[in-house]
């Protein structure tokens, strides 16, 4: 049955089409708009007025139009306010703030390992407070915070997998907003790293997030066609099953897409290292061999770790090729590794289509995100800025 929007909906629809299309957009004048969202000048009108007054568009100027009276053009006014990202893991965190425009303003690594506690969040408060007054914003300007959390961390996933290392003074994920300096959320990781690519990569299909981080997560992403806001789903993918009768999972499966292709599963196996499933960020006391430098030594010509790195793309291929199936949707790499799967993404690409049912064009739908490790910090900060234009349509 077809939902009936009544005025306000309707308003907060074309509020949301007003903002969304003059986001990565040169300025436009009314009479543009109106033709681009197919809506009539004097609704236009009256929301413009409406975003002029609040501060979230701007006029620039007039057209150079050489006849009669010269229309006003209009931008989003990208300093309304600022969103802060956050995105957490076991050894560092990162932390990006965006401007309502979309416009990436700072972003930095957060050195500490993950530990839970009040004083761990604290830290990373504090440490917001700083960049913020570095970039001369002042909190009152920030709409909100938004945390990307892997669902590792999230107390029911704790308990369904029985692990046992929780920290007795760790706190629970519910108290954490209260100790940052702004208004703030949690979001599934997953779902932060997809949101990217609608912003900046214009992409207008659903897509399949594969977010290639320690613990490898996934969700599905879909655009509604006719407002342009996303939906998503968040899921278990590295829970997925690649090979039933594969290596164990600390989930307690086999073969599941964890084991192949998390960030972790490279540097444990070169570096002898059991770290895959730690949920608790520590540092081995020895020196270790960093992604950076496995990728060295492939160049080099070394033959041990193009055969794990074969391997790993391999398993990638197997993934993106049953999500393809199950979903027929794009699908997008984000997280640690992509950077990585981007420098080798023809490889992957043939592996694809060597495993493939279809000729049909894997480059078309197989997307890698051009933030790597930023994804999930950027994208939080990005779908909290979303979460407030769904308010400004609101009124
Ligand atoms: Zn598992």
């Amino acid at each position: 049955m077809a939902t009936v929007l009544n005025s306000n909906d309707i308003r907060i629809n074309n509020t949301r089409k007003i903002i969304y299309a003059l986001r990565n957009s040169p300025p436009m004048t009314k009479k543009d708009l109106s033709e681009k969202l197919r809506l009539s000048l004097p609704t236009i009108a009256s929301i413009a007025t409406e975003l002029e007054e609040k501060g979230y568009i701007a006029d620039c100027g007039r057209t150079d139009s050489s006849v009669g009276r010269k229309p006003s053009l209009i931008s989003l006014n990208s300093a309304a306010c600022y969103a802060v990202g956050v995105h957490i893991t076991t050894h560092f965190g990162e932390i990006a703030i965006v401007s309502f425009g979309g416009e990436i303003i700072a972003r930095q690594i957060f050195r500490k390992a993950f530990t839970g506690t009040e004083t761990y969040w604290k830290e990373i408060s504090s440490e917001i407070d700083t960049m913020l007054a570095e970039k001369g914003i002042d909190p009152e300007r920030v709409c909100g915070i938004r945390i990307a959390v892997p669902y590792i961390l999230f107390p029911l996933f704790w308990e369904q997998a029985n692990l046992q290392d929780k920290p007795e003074d760790m706190i629970d994920l519910e108290s954490v907003p209260k100790l940052m300096p702004c208004e703030a959320d949690l979001v599934p990781v997953a779902i932060a790293a997809g949101v990217p690519r609608y912003w900046y990569g214009k992409l207008d299909r659903d897509a399949a997030v594969v977010f290639l981080d320690r613990f490898i997560e996934g969700c599905i992403l879909e655009k509604d066609a006719n407002t342009g806001s996303i939906s998503a789903k968040a899921c278990l993918l590295g829970h997925m099953t690649l090979d039933y009768r594969g290596r164990e999972c600390f989930c307690g499966k086999k073969g599941c897409f964890q084991e192949y292709c998390s960030a972790a599963i490279i540097t444990d196996r070169i570096n002898g290292l059991d770290t895959a499933h730690d949920v608790i960020g520590r540092f081995p006391k020895k020196k270790l061999i960093h992604l950076p430098g496995f990728f060295e030594a492939i160049e080099a010509g070394n033959e041990e770790y193009a055969r794990l790195w074969d391997e790993y793309l391999d398993a990638l291929a197997n993934a993106v090729h049953n999500l393809r199936l199950l979903l027929n949707s794009d699908v997008i790499i984000c997280g640690e590794m992509s950077e990585y799967v981007a420098s080798y993404k023809a490889e992957l690409v043939r592996k694809i289509k060597k495993i493939g049912m279809t000729k049909e064009d894997v480059d078309e739908y197989l997307h890698t995100s051009s933030l790597s490790r930023y994804d999930a910090c950027v994208g939080a900060a990005l779908s909290r800025i979303d979460s407030l234009v769904e308010k400004i349509g609101a009124g």
